[in-house]
């Protein structure tokens, strides 16, 4: 069980880690994005008690769930959508997270556009930075775009959003770091600076090959309790 104490035990432990990374590498601080998908409001409310504000979230239900409760007490919260979006759900989805790091299709990346064009003075979008994800390893049943349409999907995008930069989950069973570069290398041909890599099992490989933005789930709350994990997606 995770207990408050050991949540603020690791994230103390990670900050030290990653202060002392950054500065090693001559380089600033990330975003440190605490993955609270499955997580209970208390355990948020922990990691929100000890000043984080980043936090990321893989479903859009679950998180309508969560936060419009807890912004009202943070409002500061900038919250991150990392999981696959439906484009049924996209509605709903600009209008809850700051950032959404999964633009990964043609149908999805139209779907928004027509949104926020109808939607000119934003009310109703609260979204302001987008990531497009890439499928590095070319997983057919991985989300992501993959790498032979990159570089056209991605300008797209460009041309169509306010684009901050791309995102990726490295391919398993492999070492992370020649997918982490790949993805600096696509982010650099397109002039973008936004580097959304790096979970917890991989973090530190991932600053040293340029992520901006670090997604912490486990290192953060320890490890999910599988009973309440729902494997449909
Ligand atoms: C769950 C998740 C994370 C966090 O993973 P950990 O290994 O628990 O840190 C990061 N990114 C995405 C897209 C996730 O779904």
């Amino acid at each position: 069980m995770t207990t408050h104490q050991n949540i603020k035990d690791n994230l103390s432990g990670i900050m030290t880690r990653c202060e002392a990374r950054c500065h090693a590498l001559s380089r600033p601080l990330p975003v440190v994005v605490v993955v609270s998908k499955t997580q209970p409001p208390e355990a948020i409310e922990e990691v929100l008690a000890l000043g984080f504000r980043h936090f990321g979230e893989n479903r859009v239900q679950e998180a309508l769930g969560k936060w419009p409760a807890l912004r009202q007490r943070y409002p500061d919260v900038v919250l991150h959508l990392i999981g696959n979006l439906q484009t049924n759900k996209a509605k709903e989805a600009l209008g809850l997270f700051d950032v959404i790091h999964t633009v990964d299709r043609p149908s999805l990346l139209e779907k928004i556009v027509r949104l926020r064009e109808a939607d000119p003075t934003n009310t109703s979008t609260r979204t302001k930075e987008f990531f497009v994800e890439v499928n590095l390893g070319d997983e057919a049943q991985k989300a992501g775009v993959a790498l032979p349409q990159a570089d056209a999907f991605i300008t797209a995008a460009q041309q169509a959003l306010p684009l901050s930069g791309l995102m990726a989950i490295p391919p398993r069973d492999q070492p992370p770091a020649p997918a982490f570069r790949a993805l600096a290398d696509l982010a650099r041909r397109h002039h973008l600076h936004g580097l959304s890599m790096g979970m917890s099992g991989d973090w530190e490989e991932a600053l040293a090959c340029g992520a901006t933005h670090l997604r912490l789930g486990t290192a953060v709350f320890g490890q999910v309790d599988r009973v309440h994990v729902d494997p449909v997606q």
